[in-house]
């Protein structure tokens, strides 16, 4: 029997090749914070932070918006204290969007799951309009079909971590993106 989990393995997270850099994230997310209050002019944004992975990036995001902005949060999960998903998706939230223009920041754009999931959920309460914001999109084959009008960065098919994104719950802290393989 394999009696190790992913919290016992020792992890040197600083060996580990940085991918992007804080600055780089600083750099492109304040350019995404400007293209966003471009297209919002004039209205009211309703955010939808997606927890627990995008938290910073949201965090860092509405500091660069110069619209009027609601911040709210839903949960998501699919990964188990695992690198693959689990294939379930499961959502929890408390949102009433009805008639709002609402932008879902997520932390990454992986297969798809999760945002297809979203966009159905919250496209039931029937929001003025409803677009997606992803810091990453990891370009992997076959990906669902979900329109992410806004992404950070494309990066190849490697288990990031940092910036929010976690591996068994850690290295959400690390204020840059690492690959853990
Ligand atoms: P999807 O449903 O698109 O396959 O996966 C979305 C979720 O899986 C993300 O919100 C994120 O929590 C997790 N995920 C996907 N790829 C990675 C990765 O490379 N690193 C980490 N830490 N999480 C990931």
């Amino acid at each position: 029997m394999n009696t190790s989990s992913a919290n016992e393995e020792k992890i040197d997270i600083f060996s580990k090749e940085v991918l992007i850099s804080r600055e780089e994230i600083y750099s492109r997310v304040e350019q995404l914070g400007h293209e966003i209050s471009a297209d919002y002019q004039g209205r009211e944004l309703h955010l939808v932070g997606v927890l627990n992975g995008a938290f910073m990036f949201l965090a860092d995001l509405v500091r660069h918006l110069s619209i009027p902005c609601h911040i709210c949060f839903m949960h998501a999960s699919s990964y188990k204290d695992q690198r693959v998903s689990s294939g379930e998706v499961i959502l929890m939230h408390n949102l009433d969007l009805s008639g709002k223009d609402v932008l879902v920041v997520e932390d990454i754009f992986d297969t798809g799951l999760t945002l297809k999931h979203i966009s159905e959920d919250l496209q039931l309460q029937k929001p003025n309009s409803l677009e997606i914001c992803a810091l990453l999109n990891k370009k992997i084959p076959d990906k669902v079909q979900v329109e992410v009008k806004y992404i950070g960065f494309e990066i190849e098919d490697r288990f990031v971590v940092g910036y929010g994104l976690d591996y068994a719950e850690k290295y959400r802290e690390l204020p840059h993106i690492t690959c853990l393989d």
